[in-house]
């Protein structure tokens, strides 16, 4: 399968890219959003997608929160390889946070959120 992103899933990635925690690279500010194509899902269930098929050599430029308006909370990580994004990956931090997608108005940096861990 393969679609264009999701204007939902770009404004995610967008807010990631200008929410660096202090001790991410700065080089992820280079990266561009538009033009995305999403190429593979996660078959769990979670909101997980891929933008290379190959994900060899990519590194974490951003590791943000889903602060969900209930309480529920998940994990987001931006993934790249070299100068493009490879994949943005939801995780739980409470069950099922990873299935759902995140408002821009839900994210957080693990600094907004305060020391959970
Ligand atoms: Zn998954």
């Amino acid at each position: 399968m393969k679609r264009p992103i999701t204007p939902e899933e770009a404004a995610i990635i967008q807010w990631l890219l200008v929410h660096p925690d202090p001790g991410e690279p700065a080089s992820a500010a280079g990266l561009t959003v538009s033009e995305l194509c999403v190429v593979a899902t996660c078959d769990c269930g979670c909101r997980s997608v891929d933008f290379v098929l190959d994900r060899t050599g990519e590194r974490q430029v951003r590791d943000a929160c889903s602060s969900f308006l209930d309480g529920v909370q998940g994990g987001v990580i931006l993934w790249a390889i070299g100068d493009a994004l490879a994949a943005l990956e939801f995780y739980d931090l409470d069950e099922g946070a990873s299935r759902r997608l995140p408002a821009v108005s839900e994210l957080r940096t693990w600094e907004q959120l305060g020391s959970i861990r």
